[in-house]
């Protein structure tokens, strides 16, 4: 079995290239080729935080695995990640594990260019203007990946602490040159905008619709729990609304699961998955003026596909570590 570090899966998961990975997971997805169960969540004691798993299988290019991760939300502001875990690798033959790799790296990327393929399908065409609401891991690895979804000329962030938002802003003037204007206040931070990323913690809204210009496009990524969302009830009332997965986002997204037990609409508010987009199944943004949300959830079927290339990428340059497990008379 591969052994693959974080710092290795950063070096052999390019946001552009993953971008490409994902595109074609969500398309087989689509197309009914993947197997995959709704996430099993395990709530610990003490609001301390959750052990999940997410097996998936895809079938073309042929892919099978499971990330096994916890969230700690506690560790925001220490030295360990708030996502960690690894994701198993398998292969089909035989059934054999080849490869184990870290998930924060995996979940960061993999996440990010997500909303990047869903950004390039839904964003007007001449979107510019960017801002992200958090200043975390996740806004790091978005702020890559909408730099390639879009000719991005402005890019403003804010966060509940002013302080870590600063420390983005200096991150991303170091990593991608650019200037990234710090608001304190999120109205200021959203108006007139054309990309919106939430990545937050917070389980409250931190989006509101009447901050939104008309042909905005959001994605919203922050929450993954059914009591817990980002986006008041009128965005998503008002909007457009794709998702990664309909079975995912019935069961698991607050920001859908809450304004539709308010009677604002049914389940036939999901106008795509954004593989059938991707499949030309479904249209994506059909004018210059409606409001577009991405709602991701994660899928295990991202996080197969993206360990299966991140292999095949550490086997190709000779890295990882590789132990003998045994499983074999
Ligand atoms: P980090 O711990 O790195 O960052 C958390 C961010 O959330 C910080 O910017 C923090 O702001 C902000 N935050 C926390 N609590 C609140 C609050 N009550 N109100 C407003 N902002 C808050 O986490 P990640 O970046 O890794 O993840 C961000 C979110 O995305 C998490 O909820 C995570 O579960 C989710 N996620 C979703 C995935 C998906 O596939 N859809 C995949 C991975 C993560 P500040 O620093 O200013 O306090």
């Amino acid at each position: 079995m591969l052994i693959i570090s974080q710092q290795e899966v950063v070096e052999l998961l390019p946001m552009d290239e993953c971008m490409a990975v994902m595109a074609d997971a969500l398309t087989s997805l689509a197309r009914g080729d993947a197997l995959l169960p709704l996430r099993t969540m395990l709530h610990l004691p003490r609001d301390l935080g959750i052990l999940a798993t997410m097996p998936g299988y895809l079938g073309d290019p042929e892919a099978l695995g499971i990330k096994v991760i916890t969230v700690f939300p506690g560790n925001h502001d220490t030295e360990f990640d708030s996502h960690q875990g690894v994701v198993l690798l398998f292969e089909t033959g035989h059934g054999s594990p080849v490869a184990m790799m870290d998930a924060s790296a995996v979940t960061a990327i993999r996440t990010a260019a997500v909303s990047g393929v869903a950004t390039g399908l839904l964003a007007r065409t001449g979107a510019k203007d960017l801002c992200i609401l958090g200043s975390g891991v996740q806004a790091r690895t978005h702020l890559a990946a909408m730099l390639f979804a879009r000719r991005i000329d402005r890019v403003r962030v804010w966060s509940r602490n002013a302080e870590n938002a600063r420390i983005f802003a200096r991150d991303a003037h170091e990593r991608h040159g650019i200037v990234v204007e710090v608001h304190g206040d999120a109205r200021n931070a959203v108006e007139g905008s054309d990309i919106v990323c939430t990545v937050t913690a917070s389980r409250e809204p931190v989006l509101f619709s009447e901050w939104l210009k008309p042909g905005a496009h959001v994605n919203a990524v922050g929450a993954s729990l059914r009591t817990a969302r980002e986006l008041d009830s009128a965005t998503m009332a008002r909007a457009k609304l794709f998702v990664d997965r309909r079975e995912s986002a019935l069961n698991e997204a607050g920001d859908f699961l809450i304004p539709r037990g308010e009677g604002l609409f049914g389940d036939d508010h999901i106008r795509a998955e954004i593989g059938e987009v991707l499949a030309g199944t479904h249209g994506g943004r059909a004018s210059e003026t409606e409001i577009t949300v991405f709602k991701s959830l994660g899928l295990a079927v991202e996080d197969v596909a993206a360990a299966q290339h991140v292999h095949y990428r550490a086997l190709e340059r000779g890295l990882g570590t590789t132990v003998l497990l045994g499983g074999r008379r």
